[in-house]
């Protein structure tokens, strides 16, 4: 057993604060990782924070994690001591359900094993990111191209992967109209994927006041929600829509943005129930749906993707004592776009 400096909450009241985590002993198909940087998920929020339901405490979150492979199981044939690699927000799955065997352990009918609060294979709590060293099982460590720095390809592990695995399902590409609500961790880092993949983007954020950002990020338009003649201006007019939002929305105005037989596909996890009147939905055969993270396949395949076209995350490093003062901002929609732990500073 490895015990490791750790950053995590031990109440959902409480500030988090430095602790002290056990890694498992490294099995035979074990990765140890040295992290070098963690992002911070409003997911990571919501958790400690006992919104989704009581978490255990003493809990060190963290899904977004970049790093270097210093040890190797016996068996493991996929990662070399030295690679750089990843870990987003599942380190387990049974492997052999019908959805494990199609590469979509998200849905795994027993269950993924989540990187943090999660009850392991073992009978263990699993510890996250914001730690100096991880063991994984090898199939969950993902590959970070040369290209794609550690520290902006973090945030990818599951801010990237959660935006890029809808884009591609429900086929953003040239000639869709694609809208992103809420230009935040998620939002940002979805419409760098969209206008990648050749969508034509449009912000659709609480007020004006990033829009310079988010052109520059890659959307074509940007509007204000708070304004009611976006409303009147873009009905109609979406193919997909893709919600980060982390609070309630009425979610019957975004989907008048549709036009017949668009989408609009929830990403953002409130803790509070959504409600759809039925018209929205029959008035333009549309659709509301929801999308969790990605397999490790696609996950891989959105870091090669985001290594080809240079897409890194926007991000602000910071030292472990200013995780908490982050919290704050990432609930004020004040994160531009994604706070990185500098994890040498636990
Ligand atoms: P974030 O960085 O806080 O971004 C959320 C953005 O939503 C904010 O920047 C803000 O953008 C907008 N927003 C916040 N409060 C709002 C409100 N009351 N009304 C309208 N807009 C509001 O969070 P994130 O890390 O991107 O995560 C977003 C959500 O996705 C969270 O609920 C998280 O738990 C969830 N999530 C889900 C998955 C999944 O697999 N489905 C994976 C990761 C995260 P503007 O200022 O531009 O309006
Ligand atoms: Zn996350």
């Amino acid at each position: 057993m490895l015990t490791v400096n750790a950053y995590g909450a031990t109440s959902a009241t409480e500030p988090l604060a430095p602790m002290t985590i056990e890694r498992r002993d490294l099995g035979p198909k074990d990765v140890l990782i040295e992290i070098r940087y963690a992002g911070i998920c409003h997911s990571d929020i919501h958790t400690v924070r006992s919104e989704w339901g009581e978490c255990p405490y003493p809990l060190a979150p963290g899904h977004e994690i970049a790093g270097v492979v210093a040890e190797v199981g016996a068996e493991v044939t996929k990662h070399r001591v030295g690679d750089r690699v990843g870990v987003g927000c599942m380190v387990n799955s049974c492997g052999r359900c019908v959805n494990c065997e199609k590469g979509e352990e998200q849905f795994c009918v027993e269950g993924n094993v989540q990187t943090y609060g999660s009850i392991d294979r073992d009978g263990t709590v699993t510890q996250g990111g914001y730690s100096t060293h991880v063991v994984v099982t090898e199939d969950f460590v993902l590959r970070i191209p040369d290209g794609l720095e550690l520290d902006v390809a973090a945030p990818l592990l599951c801010a990237g992967i959660t935006t890029y695995s809808p884009l591609r399902h429900w086929n953003a590409g040239p000639g869709k109209k694609v809208g992103v609500v809420g230009l935040g961790g998620l939002g940002h880092m979805a419409v760098k994927i969209a206008h990648a993949m050749g969508a034509e983007v449009t912000v659709l954020s609480q007020s004006l006041k990033k829009q310079e950002d988010g052109l520059r990020l890659g959307a074509d338009h940007y509007h204000a929600t708070s304004d009611p003649e976006t409303f009147q201006k873009l009905r109609g007019s979406f193919d997909l829509i893709v919600n980060t939002v982390s609070a309630q929305l009425p979610i019957d105005s975004y989907l008048g943005l549709l036009a017949v037989d668009g989408a609009l596909v929830n990403v953002g996890a409130p803790a509070e129930p959504l409600s759809v009147n039925a018209f929205s939905l029959i008035g333009g055969r549309r659709s509301f749906a929801g999308s969790l993270i990605g397999g490790i396949r696609e996950t891989q395949e959105m870091l090669d993707f985001c290594a080809e076209h240079g897409l890194g995350a926007e991000i602000e490093v910071i030292p472990a004592e200013r995780i908490n003062e982050a919290y704050e901002r990432v609930l004020a929609s004040d994160v531009r776009y994604r706070f990185v732990i500098d994890t040498s500073t636990l």
